[in-house]
C-alpha cells in the first residue's frame, strides 16, 4: 500500500478536493510559521507530533501520528484481563452472560455477550458493538440489545460493554470531560482510554473457545464510531468495520462551529490528519461508513467529503469494493433501523462470505427494558463500586509520573507553546478609541490585534510622569475586574503605568450562545484539536500586549511587570517565561500543579450526573467539584511529561516572580516543590495564602 502514489492519483484526479485545499491551507500556515520574524527572538515553529500530511507518509508513520494524538504512543501493558462469566441467563433464542474483564489492572469492564444456541465446539464470527454516548443505559440500550440479538440470529456472538463513564460506569469522575481533561496533562485522552478498552475486549474475544479469532468486527454510532473508527486504525485483529454517525471532515466541522464531548478532540488531530486519513489505515479491511441525511451533530455535506474521499484512497489501493458510504435519507443522528440493517448485511458479507453486502431487513425484535436486570454484570454494585474513577487514576499517575526534561528543552516547549499563530501576527492596527483625563493622569481604551481575528481591548492608566514603567494585569475575569481604585490609584501614586487587557476569549472577546451556553468551552476545545493550547494562544496575548506597550514612546518597557490573576496567570506565567522583555512576574490566585486541575463533577445523585455530564463543562469550559474550579483552557496536553507549575520559577534565569494566592492546594508537596524552587532567588517570593493586593505588589517591587 503506497499512500504517496494514492495521495498523488487522488490530487490528479481531482478525487480530494475538499483534502487538497486543507493540505494547501496548512502548507500555507506552516511555511509562514517556519519564516515568520519573530522566530528568532522568542518563538519557534511548531513541530507537533504529526506534522506533515497522512498522505504523503507510509501507513506506519500515519499511525504513529495517530498513536501520538490520541495518547497511545506507549502501548500501556497489556496486564491479565481475570475476565469471569458472571451469570448466564437463556433467553429462548439466545444465551445471555454478563462478562466482567480488566483492560487495566484497576479498571473492571462490565460486558455482555450475546450467544447463539448453536452446538458446542464450533467457533463463530463475533462483533463488538462499542457504545455511543448512551450514558444511563449503557450496554443496556434498547437499540443497541436489538443489533445484538439480530446478529446473533444471523450466527454472530456479539460482545458489548460499558464504555467509560456510560452504563455501570457512570460516576463522577468518568464522565468524558472530567476525565478527559484530567487525562490530557499526562498526554492521554479519554478516547485512547476508550480505544483501550475495545482493544482488550478483543483479547478477551480472541481467547474464548467459541469466537474464530480471525473473524472479529467492530461496529458502533456517534461515540461508537469514534471507539469503531480510531480501533479499527489501531488494531488490525478487526476484520470488518462499521462507522455509523462519526463521519465527517474535521476542517469544515471544526470551521462551522461544530462542538460535542472531549472524547472527539484530540490534541494537534487537526494538524496532522484529515477524518479519511485515519479511516485508511483501515485499509484495505472492509469499512462501511453511515451518516443519517439529517444528522444534525455531524451534517451530511462534511460527512459526503469524508466518506467520498475514503471511498477514492480505497480505490486507488485497488479495494473500491472494501469501502462505502451510506448517507441514509431521512435519518438523524442514531442507530435507527436503516443503520443496523446496513450494519447486518456488511458483517454478513465480510466476516462469513455470504450475501452481498447490503442491508439485511431485520423483521421483529424485541429488546428487554434497559432496567432489567439481567443486563446488569453488578446489579448491587459490589463490583464496580471500589474501583477508583479516571479522575483519581489520573491524579495518582501525576504524583508518580517521571520526568527528564532538561531546563532547555522545558524553555523551548514555552516557547513553542506563545508562537505565533499566522502568518501576519506582527500587524497590530492600534485603535484608540476613547481618552481620558484623570486624577493624577489619563486613562485610555484601546484596542489592538494580537493575531488576524484576535482583538484584545484594553485599558491603559497612564500617570503624569515621563516613561512611566508599566504593570501588565490580566484577569480571568476581564479588564473590568482590574478597574479597582484599590488596586490602581496606589499603582498610579507609586508612578507605575497600568495596561488590563482581555486575552482571548476572556472579559469583552467571550461571546455568549443563543443557547446560553458561553463561548469558552468551544475555544478551548478547538485549540486542542488544532494543537495550540489555549493557555499558549493566551500567552501569545500577552506578549503581543507587550509589543503595545513596546510600540507607545511615552511608555518604557524597562523593568515590566506581568501579573496573571486566576486561570490567566498560565498566558503570563508562560509568556513571561519565554518572552525576556518582563522583568516580573505574578501568579496570583491560581494553582500550584497542573494536577489541582484534575476535577472530577460535582458529588450528586446519579440521575443529576445524568442529566448535566455534557452540559456541566461546555456551559463555559468550567471544571467545578464545589471545592476545587479550573478552566479547560488552563489545560495543556502532555505538559506533565515536561514540567509542573513550580518549574516556572527555575526557568526563569535572574527574573523574580511572586506566587501569591494559591487555590486548589491538594497536598503539602505541592507547597514544598514551590518553595525548593523559589529559594534559588531572594527577589522571588511565595506567599500562597496572601491574596494579591496593590500594597503586596509595591512591597514586592521596591
Ligand atoms: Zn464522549
Amino acid at each position: 500500500m503506497d499512500f504517496i502514489r494514492a495521495g498523488q492519483q487522488l490530487v490528479a484526479r481531482g478525487q480530494l478536493t475538499g483534502g487538497t485545499r486543507w493540505l494547501q491551507r496548512r502548507t500555507r500556515f506552516e511555511s509562514a510559521e517556519q519564516s515568520h520574524p519573530r522566530r528568532g527572538r522568542i518563538c519557534r515553529p511548531v513541530s507537533s507530533a504529526g506534522t506533515g500530511t497522512g498522505l504523503a507518509r507510509a501507513p506506519q508513520a500515519g499511525r504513529a501520528a495517530f498513536r501520538d494524538s490520541i495518547g497511545l504512543t506507549r502501548t500501556p501493558e497489556r496486564t491479565p484481563l481475570n475476565a469471569k462469566v458472571l451469570r448466564t441467563h437463556d433467553l429462548g433464542d439466545y444465551v445471555l452472560e454478563n462478562v466482567i474483564f480488566y483492560s487495566r489492572p484497576e479498571t473492571p469492564v462490565p460486558a455482555n455477550i450475546y450467544l447463539p444456541k448453536t452446538p458446542p465446539g464450533r467457533r463463530l464470527p463475533a462483533v463488538l458493538s462499542v457504545l455511543g454516548h448512551w450514558l444511563g443505559d449503557g450496554k443496556a440500550a434498547e437499540q443497541n440489545q436489538i443489533l445484538a440479538q439480530k446478529l446473533v440470529q444471523l450466527g454472530f456472538l456479539v460482545m458489548t460493554y460499558d464504555a467509560i463513564g456510560h452504563g455501570e460506569r457512570n460516576d463522577r469522575g468518568n464522565t468524558h470531560h472530567h476525565a478527559g481533561y484530567s487525562l490530557l496533562p499526562l498526554g492521554e485522552t479519554i478516547a485512547g482510554w476508550m480505544v483501550w478498552d475495545s482493544i482488550r475486549a478483543a483479547d478477551y474475544l480472541q481467547s474464548r473457545p467459541d469466537v474464530d479469532p480471525q473473524r472479529i468486527g467492530i461496529a458502533g454510532n456517534s461515540g461508537g464510531g469514534l471507539n469503531t473508527l480510531f480501533t479499527s486504525a489501531l488494531d488490525s485483529r478487526f476484520r470488518a468495520a462499521v462507522v455509523a454517525g462519526y463521519v465527517f471532515e474535521f476542517q469544515s466541522w471544526m470551521k462551522y462551529g461544530g462542538s460535542h464531548c472531549t472524547c472527539v478532540y484530540l490534541p494537534g488531530l487537526s494538524r496532522s490528519m484529515e477524518w479519511f486519513e485515519i479511516a485508511g489505515l483501515t485499509a484495505p479491511r472492509p469499512l462501511l461508513m453511515l451518516q443519517g441525511a439529517r444528522d444534525s451533530i455531524f451534517p451530511r455535506t462534511s460527512a459526503r467529503r469524508a466518506g467520498r474521499a475514503t471511498e477514492a484512497l480505497y480505490s486507488i489501493l485497488g479495494e473500491h469494493k472494501n469501502a462505502r458510504l451510506d448517507l441514509i435519507p431521512n435519518e438523524p443522528h442514531g442507530l435507527t433501523k436503516p443503520f443496523r440493517e446496513a450494519i447486518y448485511g456488511w458483517m454478513k458479507l465480510h466476516l462469513t462470505g455470504s450475501g452481498d453486502g447490503q442491508p439485511i431487513s431485520e423483521g421483529e425484535v424485541s429488546a428487554l427494558p434497559s432496567n432489567d436486570p439481567r443486563l446488569l454484570c453488578d446489579p448491587d454494585g459490589k463490583l464496580l463500586s471500589g474501583a477508583p474513577s479516571i479522575v483519581q487514576l489520573a491524579i495518582r499517575n501525576a504524583a508518580k509520573i517521571g520526568r527528564s526534561t532538561s531546563r532547555e528543552q522545558q524553555l523551548e516547549y514555552v516557547r513553542r507553546l506563545i508562537a505565533p499563530g499566522n502568518e501576519e501576527s506582527d500587524l497590530q492596527r492600534v485603535r484608540t478609541v476613547e481618552k481620558l483625563n484623570i486624577s493624577g493622569g489619563t486613562r485610555e481604551k484601546v484596542v489592538f490585534l494580537s493575531e488576524i481575528g484576535e482583538y484584545v481591548p484594553a485599558l491603559l492608566w497612564r500617570p503624569n510622569a515621563t516613561k512611566p514603567r508599566m504593570v501588565l494585569i490580566a484577569n480571568s475575569k476581564g479588564k473590568a475586574a482590574v478597574d479597582e481604585p484599590s488596586l490602581v490609584e496606589p499603582l498610579l501614586a507609586a508612578a507605575f503605568a497600568v495596561l488590563a487587557v482581555d486575552l482571548r476569549g476572556r472579559g469583552e472577546t467571550l461571546a455568549t450562545r443563543a443557547n446560553g451556553r458561553d463561548n469558552n468551552y468551544h475555544f478551548v476545545s478547538h485549540s486542542i484539536m488544532w494543537g495550540r493550547p489555549l493557555a499558549g494562544r493566551r500567552g501569545f496575548d500577552v506578549s503581543r500586549s507587550v509589543d503595545y506597550v513596546a510600540s507607545r514612546p511615552d511608555l518604557s518597557i524597562d523593568g515590566l511587570v506581568a501579573v496573571g490573576v486566576g486561570d490567566v496567570a498560565l498566558p503570563v506565567l508562560l509568556a513571561s517565561t519565554a518572552d525576556t522583555r518582563i522583568s516580573r512576574a505574578v501568579s496570583a490566585g491560581y494553582d500550584l500543579s497542573f494536577a489541582s486541575q484534575m476535577i472530577a463533577g460535582r458529588n450528586t445523585s446519579r440521575e443529576q450526573l445524568l442529566k448535566t455530564w455534557n452540559s456541566g463543562v461546555m456551559a463555559n469550559g468550567k471544571l467545578d467539584d464545589g471545592e476545587h474550579q479550573a478552566d479547560a483552557g488552563s489545560v495543556i496536553p502532555g505538559v506533565l511529561n515536561v514540567f509542573d507549575l513550580p518549574e516556572f520559577a527555575g526557568m526563569r534565569s535572574d527574573r523574580p516572580l511572586l506566587v501569591c494566592g494559591a487555590r486548589n492546594m491538594r497536598s503539602p508537596e505541592q507547597q514544598r516543590a514551590w518553595e525548593t524552587e523559589m529559594s534559588r532567588d531572594t527577589r522571588s517570593w511565595f506567599r500562597p495564602d496572601e491574596p494579591f493586593t496593590a500594597e503586596l505588589l509595591l512591597s514586592w517591587l521596591r
